[in-house]
């Protein structure tokens, strides 16, 4: 499953539009690829997308803020952090006041994330 912000409104496998964050899922058999809203990958995957893309709204806004927990294990899964990178971003998950070198690294984590996120068809393993 990939996920995406739309630049132009989407339709739902459901026949729901517009959505805007859409998350992209594949059949593994037969390679057919589907754009989906939040509410039903939440459906059919029991993925909770809507809580990733708060943390990447969030980041947007202020570069400096943390992701959460989901959006962590969702990029981690697709390769997007290092094993360092990922503990990293789990030990300082929610701490407002970091020394300025781990401001800089969450920082660059984050802009990492939302140029993944920004390109259309951002592709994980599944
Ligand atoms: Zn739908």
């Amino acid at each position: 499953m990939d996920i995406s912000e739309a630049d132009e409104p989407g339709t739902c496998l459901c026949g729901h539009f517009p959505i805007i964050e859409i998350c992209t899922i594949a059949n593994r058999v037969t390679g057919a690829r589907a754009e989906v809203g939040n509410r039903c990958v939440k459906r059919f995957l029991g993925v909770r997308s809507d809580l990733i893309f708060t943390a990447i709204k969030r980041i947007r806004k202020d570069i400096t803020k943390s992701l959460n927990a989901d959006a962590i294990a969702f990029f981690n899964e697709r390769g997007l952090f290092t094993g360092w990178e990922y503990v990293f971003l789990q030990d300082t998950m929610g701490k407002r006041q970091l020394p300025p070198a781990q401001i800089a690294k969450r920082r660059a984590l984050n802009e990492k994330i939302l140029s993944a996120v920004g390109k259309r068809g951002f592709q994980g393993p599944d």
